[in-house]
């Protein structure tokens, strides 16, 4: 290990003056030799966790990243720092990959970025042998780690064998970094990764300075005009749509209507794609409007807005999408528009998909901690951060529910019902079956597990199937039922949950949501 303190090195080679957060303790204790799994929101500054210890160790640090279209950007940022670093992936050639593999055995490079197939490669892992006997591995990095989980949407079957570093290189110091990780997933990360022993560094996922607002679609575009006119009539920002189509047709409509909006998805020739984010990065007051394909790895400190015209995926999903907003630390806006119709075609692909039903029962969990999420009355930043397992003491006065409550009715009632059907009916459950319990449904199901046996069964008919799934989303969303990622989904009562079955405290629900429902149904009549 070097004599030079961290502080220099990061005075000396990247030109900061200060460590951000977590970074001081995290590089120290890598530089030492210890493992740690890191856990930082994007923008947090990751990289330097990594590439720091990598130049204060001896040897080479090795950084496993599955995004091959960023390691070029990340080597070239070294390069020009005066690192020696490189990368290895499948967009070389031969020669290219020849000339680096020479130099890693040379002991030349400080850094290198490998793609996980490379790196699992026997001949690739025979040669990190040989560097480990001559000039030395200084660590490993694992970054975007939860792609090992198969719960993700990122999941990468190869990392699963990563464990091989720590088998075969046992003194080598491993680290792992993600953005998105909520407790499950954390805990996969560490079991698979055989991470038991690293020390875990997990930053705040909080982004005070991000005002996030849901609103009832009416009508979408002048919603988002209004929204754009009165609060971002010269600002850049990203708009995301969830089809290619309609990415298309809202840039078009924009544009039309003189606002400076350019188009991104992956359906996108690469020249056109890579020419509006040029635009986007480097000029002033551009608006993208997307796909999630625009996004990962894009840093513009000045995005003063993100609005979703449909609904993200997941919990995970939208706070990576806001997430992009405000980096610079100064007030920017999360808006989204959300109706029922979002939440039916949002349904309606997840089970479409061809995905196992397990990996779909999830997929549909997560959506609906989502619903949850915009349909809650509480607090943004707390609802947002509980379910990233931090938090929040609530009221920030900037969310849309902080600054002007909205209509409640008293779910206490229909709420013990709900989680009292969950009690009876094992905690293993999801909501379609509840429900149908609830309502005194006769499914194979409910015959299956005697359940109009119970004394819940049928005792829920004051209710419709969609104020149910409301009430359900809201419970979860609240903090009172968790959703358990072993059952696929199913739900169990969370502490809080107690003092409601027992008639110690009340539960006051969203009263729109359903307002929505039943213009709808009356409007289809
Ligand atoms: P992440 O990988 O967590 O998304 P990055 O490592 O790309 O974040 O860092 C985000 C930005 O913050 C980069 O522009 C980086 O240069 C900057 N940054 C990181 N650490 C510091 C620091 N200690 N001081 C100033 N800027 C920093």
């Amino acid at each position: 290990m070097s004599n030079i303190p961290p502080l220099q090195t990061l005075h000396d080679v990247f030109g900061y003056s200060t460590f951000r957060g977590e970074q001081q303790a995290i590089v120290e204790h890598v530089t030492a030799g210890g493992d740690a799994l890191v856990l930082m929101p994007t923008g947090g500054g990751k990289s330097l966790c990594y590439q720091l210890p990598a130049l204060l160790r001896e040897g080479v640090g090795i950084v496993v990243s599955p995004l091959i279209a960023l390691m070029q950007d990340q080597v070239d940022a070294l390069k020009q720092l005066g690192v020696r670093a490189a990368f290895l992936n499948s967009s070389q050639d031969a020669d290219e990959a020849r000339e680096i593999t020479a130099q890693l055995m040379r002991g030349h490079l400080q850094i290198v970025y490998v793609a996980p197939e490379r790196l699992l490669m026997s001949s690739f892992l025979s040669l990190l042998d040989e560097i480990e006997e001559g000039a030395g591995i200084a660590l490993f990095a694992i970054d975007e780690a939860h792609c090992v989980s198969q719960w993700g949407h990122d999941f990468r079957p190869e990392y699963r064998k990563l464990t091989v570093l720590h088998e075969r290189f046992p003194h080598v110091p491993r680290i792992a970094l993600t953005a998105t990780a909520d407790a499950p997933t954390r805990a996969e990360i560490v079991e698979r990764l055989k991470l038991e022993e690293a020390r875990q560094f997990v930053s705040s996922f909080d982004r005070p300075n991000i005002k996030y607002r849901v609103t009832q679609k009416a009508n979408a575009r002048q919603q988002l005009e209004a929204f754009l006119d009165s609060e971002h009539a010269n600002d850049a920002g990203i708009i995301y749509c969830l089809s290619r189509k309609k990415v298309e047709e809202t840039a078009e409509w924009l544009k039309s209507r003189g606002w400076d909006a350019l188009p991104y998805h992956a359906g996108l020739d690469a020249s056109v794609r890579n020419q509006n984010q040029r635009r986007f990065l480097r000029e002033e007051g551009v608006i993208m409007v997307a796909t999630v394909a625009f996004g990962m790895g894009i840093d513009k400190p000045n995005v003063r807005f993100v609005a979703h015209l449909d609904l993200p995926k997941s919990m995970e999903g939208y706070y990576q999408e806001t997430g992009r907003a405000g980096r610079d630390d100064l007030p920017a806006n999360a808006w989204m528009t959300y109706g029922l119709g979002d939440v039916v075609s949002m349904r309606k692909m997840l089970d479409s998909g061809d995905a196992p039903e397990e990996r779909k029962a999830v997929e549909r969990q997560k959506l609906d901690a989502l619903l949850g999420f915009c349909e809650s009355t509480s607090c943004r930043h707390q609802t947002l951060l509980r379910y990233f397992g931090e938090t929040h003491p609530g009221n920030c006065e900037q969310c849309d529910n902080c600054l002007s409550p909205v209509d409640t009715w008293d779910a206490t009632q229909a709420s013990r019902m709900a989680l009292s059907c969950v009690y009876r009916t094992g905690q293993r459950f999801g909501v379609v079956h509840l429900i149908d319990v609830l309502l005194g449904k006769n499914t194979p199901k409910i015959q299956q597990f005697n359940h109009h046996s119970l004394s819940t069964f049928g005792i829920g008919k004051g209710l419709t199937q969609s104020q149910w799934s409301s009430v359900y989303r809201q419970l979860v969303a609240g903090g009172y039922l968790e959703s358990d990622i072993e059952a696929y989904g199913g739900l169990k009562l969370a502490e809080s949950a107690k003092p409601v079955l027992k008639g110690e405290a009340e539960v006051w629900l969203r009263q729109d949501v359903e307002v929505v429902a039943i213009r709808k149904v009356s409007k289809a009549e």
